[in-house]
């Protein structure tokens, strides 16, 4: 029987060592998004190739020099889990690994978790390494979610695709940091992340559901918005349209989006006057990445300033495709 517990515990002490040394906390606290588990792993200097890879998500080999393989056949969490999980290998001086679906399903922190021990020791490196609890923490407080939200299928779905992580991890690492107990994980990975993304959508139909659905508030003020070519954004923003300001999306448009829907919600229960909520949806349909901003202002006046402003970068650049990462990438063309 393999050592479960200390296992865990030199996984999930090396991901923290790691995140120290990368200075990874401060980094999200100033700039937003979530752990770069692929500029990681090139900026340490390890080799990392994308391939179609047949009957196998990713693999790390420690000879001649360590290197690591990953799947470009799934979605970019899938890619990520499997990125960490193979650093983990790396970090722990394990011996070469050839890792197929099976580590999407293994549960290391479980009670009754038993198989080998270098590979226990990469579940919980990757689970740790991706979703510490002080992420959750940032995109709690960024998004001022209450203890309340988490129990909601809608949060949970937000939170994993601002963490970078499967909707089913996610839950995991809910019950994992203790915000929530088992009762509630059962009961949100009962929900699946598609009929939520249904719901959110109220009707339109995307030509294919390979894509996210970003909500985006006032609350992403400044947000890194990380995800991929197919993703939609759903922005919900206070507008103040009986004073005659009115938000203008035009840099979604001249950004490569397309608008699929552009409607306005009255508050419930309210009396003619008040702000109503303009929900602008839109998709994107291939990779991109810059920056967008928001302004609320009455159109007739142009040179006035905005009553309001959102700004935001976003980089849609995943799944990873084949060759380099897009780390690498970026990082040879600087
Ligand atoms: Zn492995």
């Amino acid at each position: 029987m393999a050592d479960v517990r200390g296992a865990i515990l030199r996984g999930t002490a090396e991901a923290g060592r790691l995140h120290r040394a990368l200075d990874m906390r401060a980094r999200i606290a100033a700039e937003g998004g979530r752990v770069d588990v692929f500029g990681t792993i090139v900026g340490l200097g390890v080799p990392l190739i994308f391939k179609p890879l047949d009957g196998l998500l990713g693999a790390f080999m420690p000879q001649p020099v360590p290197g690591v393989l990953i799947t470009t056949r799934r979605p970019l969490t899938v890619q990520r889990f499997t990125g960490a999980h193979e650093l983990g290998h790396c970090r722990l001086g394990h011996r070469p690994s050839l890792d197929d679906e099976t580590i999407l399903r293994r549960m290391p922190f479980q009670e009754g978790a038993d198989y080998e021990t270098q590979e226990l020791e990469a579940d919980a490196f990757a689970a740790e390494f991706l979703t510490p609890s002080w992420l959750v923490a940032e995109h709690f407080r960024r998004q001022g979610w209450s203890a309340r939200d988490i129990g909601d299928a809608r949060t949970v779905y937000q939170l994993s695709l601002r963490i970078g992580a499967s909707y089913q991890a996610t839950c995991w690492a809910l019950q994992r940091h203790k915000v929530i107990e088992r009762p509630i994980r059962e009961r949100l990975l009962g929900a699946q992340p598609r009929v939520v993304m249904r719901n959110l959508l109220q009707g339109y139909e995307p030509p294919h559901w390979w894509g996210d659905v970003w909500v985006i508030t006032e609350r992403d003020q400044g947000a890194l918005i990380e995800g991929s070519r197919t993703d939609l954004f759903l922005v919900r923003l206070k507008e103040q349209s009986s004073a005659g300001y009115l938000w203008s999306f035009e840099e979604l448009e001249k950004s490569g989006f397309v608008t699929v829907r552009d409607e306005r919600e009255a508050p419930a229960g309210e009396t003619i006057g008040g702000a109503v909520t303009r929900c602008v949806t839109a998709r994107s349909e291939e990779r991109k990445s810059g920056k967008l901003t928001f302004r609320q202002r009455r159109p007739w006046l142009n040179r006035e300033r905005p009553l309001s402003e959102l700004t935001l970068a976003f980089d849609l650049y995943g799944p990873e495709e084949e060759g380099w990462s897009q780390a690498e990438r970026r990082r040879l063309a600087a």
